[in-house]
């Protein structure tokens, strides 16, 4: 074992099960371990580097900002934090935004947002938030009480009250669920991620954000691992010709700088008001500045060539020996394999030199949105080669 190995094994709380690999550098797609060995990143860093590692642009962008002010408190304005605002609410329509600095902070922020309007509009004893079974929302109390995923409940009693869960793809089981609760909020992803990356029903999502507008309940989409362009799309909900109260999004805003973004649609728009929620580093000038560089490359045309490598992609594994399913949008993939659990796939790959992820029982892909054709091709023979073997 290297040094950093044995070091961070002693030091570093064990909440992590890290692969046997220390990454040292990196360019694009690919990276390299402390041996010099190359690998292509198939993972992003969980969906976070949109451009890959060490990206110019991205790099430009912040190091011009880190050389003339690193952080002022938010107290006072700074640039890039109010162009983010301006270009995120004219891309989406989206009509104000609160920054933090992760995904569970954004939601945390969306979550506070629906419980106020409700309050406000019709009492307080409205405080209900409906989320999905196999959710993930994040790991702070109140998210860890919104995702819909009992394990990870298990030893932090007592949550956050308030949350309740209804299964995926069932409209009547959910407007049952609003009815028998005073609800604030409903809250899902597009496509469950750490759930197993599993698309909702189109019919589901249209007939839920219709019976939140009817029934004035806030619906908040959880785009912190769908957004930014990884479905093809700069939000998944755009796919589905929806218009949500609220859309939270953090990983791949800041393409590997620490990020969340709560934007507040036409409904809630005024719902925060001074002291109402804040963040120290929340909107940070150096992390703005890295995500305004990413949004700004998420055009047309590089949205049409997240569908085309996905269709690449989906055309590989389909049928594919020892393929049981794929699933997934744009470039945020899941495939099960047939013959291997997903962790054996993964360390194959790895010995291979592809760098994979997993959610649940299957093998996820969330490659950098500019990955290059040539790396795209290269780490899809590994990865087949290794489902099938
Ligand atoms: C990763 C993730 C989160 C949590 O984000 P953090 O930045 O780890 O707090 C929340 N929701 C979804 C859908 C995610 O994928």
């Amino acid at each position: 074992m290297t040094d950093t190995k044995i070091i961070d094994k002693e030091y570093v709380a064990n909440t992590y099960n890290r692969f046997p690999v220390e990454i040292v550098s990196g360019k694009g797609s690919y990276v390299y371990d402390n041996d010099g060995k190359e690998y292509i990143d198939m993972g992003s860093g969980i969906g976070v580097t949109s451009f890959g590692i060490a990206d110019d642009v991205w790099q430009n962008a912040i190091t011009e900002q880190l050389s003339k002010v690193q952080h002022m408190s938010n107290l006072y304005y700074t640039q890039p934090c109010a162009a983010l605002a301006k270009m995120l609410c004219e891309k989406t329509g989206m009509k104000k935004v609160f920054f933090s600095n992760s995904g569970a902070e954004s939601n945390e922020c969306a979550i506070k947002v629906a419980r106020k309007y409700a309050a406000e509009k019709k009492g307080a004893e409205y405080s209900t938030i409906i989320t999905l079974v196999n959710s993930f929302h994040g790991r702070t109390l109140t998210t860890l009480s919104a995702t819909g995923q009992e394990h990870y409940h298990e030893l932090f009693q007592p949550l956050t009250p308030g949350f309740v869960h209804t299964p995926a793809n069932d409209l009547e089981a959910l407007i049952d669920t609003a009815n028998k609760n005073k609800t604030a909020g409903i809250m899902m992803e597009i496509i469950q991620g750490e759930g197993g990356v599993l698309p909702l029903d189109a019919d589901f999502v249209k007939g839920v954000a219709k019976f939140a507008k009817e029934n004035d309940i806030v619906l908040i989409i959880d785009e912190v691992q769908t957004g930014n362009g990884r479905t093809g799309e700069l939000y998944a909900y755009m796919n589905y010709g929806i218009s949500p109260d609220v859309v939270s999004t953090a990983k791949g805003i800041g393409g590997g700088l620490p990020l969340g973004a709560t934007m507040l649609g036409e409904k809630v728009e005024a719902v925060l008001g001074f002291g109402d929620h804040g963040s120290t580093f929340g909107g940070n000038p150096v992390c703005c500045a890295g995500a305004v560089s990413i949004i700004n490359r998420i055009d047309e045309k590089l949205l049409n060539e997240v569908k085309e490598k996905s269709k690449y992609v989906f055309s590989q594994f389909e049928n594919a020996d020892g393929v049981e399913e794929v699933c997934g949008l744009g470039l945020m993939i899941g495939i099960k394999p047939s013959k291997k659990t997903a962790a054996e796939v993964l360390k194959v790959c790895m010995d291979n030199g592809v760098l994979c992820l997993t959610a649940k029982d299957k093998v996820r892909l969330l490659p950098a949105l500019n990955i290059p054709m040539e790396a795209l091709e290269k780490a899809v023979a590994v990865i087949k080669k290794a489902i099938a073997e």
